[in-house]
């Protein structure tokens, strides 16, 4: 969610290494805190793997490949395939070692992955707490991958400096003039597997599919394809993933998510697609918070129209109501991916989702919209005491982040009052929003 994210093509650096050597405790580390965005939705799990982040004023994507804790009947071939899964989204690869237990057989089975891939790699050495330490981790010359970065992920220590070198091996991004946008819209189809995706994006590319191979001698990223639609050119992410050319068709759930997640955190705006035919799934709701959570643009596609009678209609409605509720501002269209069936409504949509997204509203017409609605509708009184909203303005577009300063905690239905009351006024159709509030002690 940083400024210089919106546009351009941020590369992807992918976090790899086998469990326990300090994976997801150097994310954290590379990320700072990372504030929740939105408040969870009850049964569903949480685990991001793909995060915006930023160092030296350059942002890139940062995948976490830690979090999953793979039996131990056949780990090794797992981590493998991890590895390829990973390595084959990212730009550049962050391969973690713990210095303290020296290279392990699973760890030589992802050097080859790595060998294989071409990639810029960078070895880390973690668990290298203090001075002493150091000594063990030049054993890990022996790994071949040159010199390993001695870090702690844990305190801190060598992380800054990994992290510039890290800088050092990711391509430059697009240049990007002044008011200029960096390149074409990116956008993601996501959704649970056989909802049709894959279809969707045949009948989108139709024939005028390109497949991105280095475009303007930039971010080389070969699982992109550029498609012309509406007079517009549009850069797909992820298309292998979604065309399901990869290994990991075969089956394991996480694989599927890793790219997901991943897609999601490289888009502009996301195509969530569901099967309108089947009920709404736990799958779908976990893919909605990640773009949620993500601060994307969203349009939602209910595919398989054909198959949609009055009597499922009926109950999609009632769904729709019920597990939609948080995303009521998104699009939502009714398509049929085999045939083609309004597919041409997906770039009005898009149109209008990014338009939401990228939305400043100024300072002073948001005042006087504070000022009118505060009247209109003051906080309730706590406790004898009724917090004012002094004064406001939008730190952020793409997503739009509003900052509050007020005399103290607001109610959280009276936030929901404002954020409903901002898109009644301004649009905002197709983006979440985040209110800030900063309380005056
Ligand atoms: P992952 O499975 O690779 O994601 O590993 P985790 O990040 O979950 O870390 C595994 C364990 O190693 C946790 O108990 C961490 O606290 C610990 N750990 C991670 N980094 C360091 C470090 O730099 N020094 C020490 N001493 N422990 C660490
Ligand atoms: P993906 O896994 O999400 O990429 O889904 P696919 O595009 O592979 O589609 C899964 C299955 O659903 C295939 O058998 C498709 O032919 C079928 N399918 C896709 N779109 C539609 C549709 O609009 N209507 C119907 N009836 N079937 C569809």
């Amino acid at each position: 969610m940083s400024e210089a994210a919106p546009t351009g093509v941020v590369p992807v650096l992918a976090v790899v290494g086998r469990p326990n050597v300090g994976k997801s405790t150097l994310v954290n580390r590379i990320l700072g805190r990372r504030e929740a965005v939105v408040e969870d939705i009850p049964g569903v799990t949480r685990d991001r793997v793909s995060y915006d982040a930023e160092w030296g004023g350059r942002a890139f994507t940062l995948v976490d490949t830690g979090g999953w804790d793979p039996d131990a009947r056949g780990m090794a071939e797992r981590i493998k395939v991890q590895a390829e899964v990973a390595v084959s989204l990212a730009d550049a690869v962050l391969f973690v070692v713990d210095a303290t237990v020296g290279i392990t057989d699973a760890d030589e089975a992802v050097v080859r992955v790595l060998r294989k891939s071409g990639k810029p790699v960078l070895l880390v050495a973690n668990k290298v707490d203090d001075e002493r330490r150091e000594a063990e981790a030049y054993g890990l010359w022996n790994l071949g991958l040159g010199e390993p970065h001695v870090v702690s992920a844990l305190h801190g220590r060598g992380s800054g400096d990994l992290l510039d070198a890290a800088l050092e091996i990711l391509p430059e991004p697009p240049e990007a003039g002044p008011g200029e946008l960096g390149g074409p819209r990116r956008i993601a189809i996501v959704g649970r597997p056989n909802v049709g995706k894959s279809s969707l994006l045949n009948q989108l590319a139709g024939e005028e599919r390109v497949v991105v191979d280095n475009v303007a001698g930039t971010t080389v990223d070969p699982v992109d394809e550029l498609i012309d639609l509406g007079g517009q050119t549009w850069r797909f992410i992820d298309t292998a993933g979604i065309r399901k050319r990869v290994k990991e068709a075969s089956g394991h759930e996480y694989y599927a998510w890793l790219r997901t997640s991943t897609a999601i955190e490289r888009a502009e705006v996301c195509v969530l697609v569901l099967a309108g035919n089947e009920s709404i799934a736990e799958q779908d709701m976990r893919i909605l918070q990640e773009v949620r959570e993500a601060g994307k643009a969203l349009v939602i596609a209910f595919n398989k129209w054909d198959l949609v009678d009055a009597e499922r209609r009926y109950y999609l409605d009632r769904e729709i109501e019920r597990d939609l509720v948080q995303v009521q501002w998104a699009p939502r269209i009714n398509i049929t991916a085999r045939t083609g069936w309004h597919i041409d409504r997906i770039v009005p949509a898009l149109d209008r989702a990014i338009e939401g997204w990228e939305t400043r509203v100024s300072t002073g017409a948001l005042n006087a919209f504070l000022g009118r609605i505060v009247a209109e509708h003051p906080h309730p009184v706590r406790g004898g005491k009724q917090p004012r909203i002094l004064f406001g303005s939008q730190v952020q577009s793409a997503p739009p982040v509003f900052k509050l300063f007020t005399t103290g905690r607001l109610d959280q239905g009276y936030e929901r009052f404002v954020e409903r009351r901002l898109r009644e006024e301004f649009g905002f159709v197709g983006t979440p929003i985040e209110i800030k509030v900063q309380a005056r002690e």
